[in-house]
């Protein structure tokens, strides 16, 4: 039995901290949120006063909060609240640089720390079946494990302070651009006269495969399960796909990379939060893409 902090009980945060207290580790959580609060009340998880009074007695302190501000800010808050060698990790998808930040002040106050971005959402922080992406140094890692493995049924040792982030938003640039890719080519084909399923039998086992294409598939049909076939409720929201662009292109930026892509799928990811909202999952950028609005003249 492992004493867990889980500061952060939003819609990720929440599930994994009741995935912990199912497995038998005592946990103590906090948000500033009520309903947060709310939502993991009477399933094992006892909820402190605050911040401090969460890590006070704890092993292991787990963040999942929306953006490094908050992760600073609160690690600012808690670390000195927390007994020596306290092992804190930081669950939550933030900047790189902030997250080498946050691993610096954690030493600096005589504590562990390893980064574990996820991937897998909310479904998979429900039935405990996240991947995460650990960043920090090995023996780290290795305490942080026991307790990730409760929450994912993965976890890759990406390397030193910050490498899980950098994972991170590497991977989720290759699957913003991709997912528009395989947009245009099926608005394409539709204009063409291919059938989607036609398409799909080609680009899936031909050089077009990738994720966005036979697991995701933005098309109705083709893939049953993917979003597309229930109006793209569910999955990975867009504005969340947008975020972790905007990650990308501040790393590319601050390490001189030209993600021509990556800034052109950021822009389209920017124009079609604003028209469709936050919450539909990303592949429902290909309705953007067949809309009268980007065609027009087009054909
Ligand atoms: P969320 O907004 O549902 O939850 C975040 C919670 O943090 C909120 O309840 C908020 O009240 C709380 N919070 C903010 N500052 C706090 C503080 N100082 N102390 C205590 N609580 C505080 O967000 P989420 O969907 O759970 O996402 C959390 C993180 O996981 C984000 O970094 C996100 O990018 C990442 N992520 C989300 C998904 C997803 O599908 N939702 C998938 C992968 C990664």
């Amino acid at each position: 039995m492992t004493r867990v902090a889980v500061i952060g009980l939003g819609n990720m945060g929440g599930p994994m901290a009741v995935n912990l207290a199912s497995a038998g580790h005592q946990v103590q959580g906090f948000d500033l949120s009520a309903p947060a609060r709310d939502g993991v009340a009477g399933h094992g998880v006892t909820i402190a006063a605050d911040g401090r009074a969460a890590v006070a007695e704890a092993d292991v302190v787990i963040t999942m909060l929306p953006a490094g501000a908050h992760v600073l800010a609160c690690y600012q808050e808690i670390l000195s609240a927390a007994a020596p060698d306290t092992l804190f990790v930081d669950c939550s998808t933030i900047d790189v640089s902030s997250s080498r930040e946050a691993h610096a002040l954690v030493g600096k106050a005589g504590h562990r720390s390893v980064d574990a971005p996820v991937s897998g959402g909310v479904v998979g922080a429900t039935q405990a079946t996240l991947t995460f992406m650990a960043g920090g140094d090995a023996g780290a890692v290795a305490a942080a494990e026991p307790l990730l493995t409760v929450m994912g049924k993965r976890t890759v040792h990406c390397g030193g302070p910050g490498a899980g982030q950098a994972a991170k938003i590497c991977n989720n640039l290759i699957l913003g651009i991709s997912m528009i890719a395989v947009g245009e080519a099926f608005v394409l084909g539709e204009r063409l006269g291919l059938d989607h399923q036609a398409l799909f039998d080609v680009a899936s086992t031909a050089s077009g495969q990738c994720w966005a294409l036979t697991t995701n598939c933005p098309v109705p049909g083709p893939v049953p399960t993917s979003p597309a076939n229930r109006d793209y409720a569910g999955g990975f929201a867009s504005a969340l796909m947008l975020k972790d662009l905007g990650l990308a292109l501040t790393a590319a930026g601050e390490n001189g990379v030209d993600t021509v892509l990556g800034r052109t799928a950021a822009q389209l990811y920017t124009e079609f939060v604003e028209k469709d909202g936050p919450s539909r999952d990303f592949s429902a950028i290909i309705t953007d893409i067949r809309s009268e609005e980007r065609t027009h003249g087009q054909h």
